[in-house]
């Protein structure tokens, strides 16, 4: 891998991990759950129906967030030990246009495939 394309891309992670970061901030700050007032209330069931899916959502969209600050991690670990861009499954070179698109890619596309499958 190129050094240039390289520092590029951990230029591009460290700022997504950052935006994804800040995002799980925001999204722990709408659950409901984490209101203080949400406790002591005394809301109708409707409104408490309407908090758990809310919580719900919000704590799936968390988990996605923190999924991709655990790859965009892997990355900076493997750009670090001069290893990012090999598959970690067939150890071929990740095209650089796949890389571009999703700079945290463990895999190239045939191995992602066959992992999905
Ligand atoms: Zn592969």
């Amino acid at each position: 891998m190129p050094k240039k394309f390289v520092s590029e891309q951990k230029e591009k992670l460290e700022k997504e991990k950052n935006k994804s970061l800040f995002q799980i901030e925001e999204l722990k700050k709408d659950d409901p759950f984490t209101d203080p007032d949400h406790a002591s209330d005394n809301a109708a069931i409707d409104t408490d129906v309407r908090e758990q899916v809310g919580h719900d959502t919000i704590e799936a969209e968390i988990k996605d967030l923190e999924r991709r600050v655990m790859d965009i991690d892997i990355a900076l670990r493997k750009i670090s030990k001069g290893q990012y861009g090999v598959c970690e499954r067939c150890k071929k070179l990740i095209p650089q246009a796949r890389l571009r698109l999703i700079p945290e890619a463990a895999y190239d596309i045939d191995c992602e495939k066959k992992l999905r499958k």
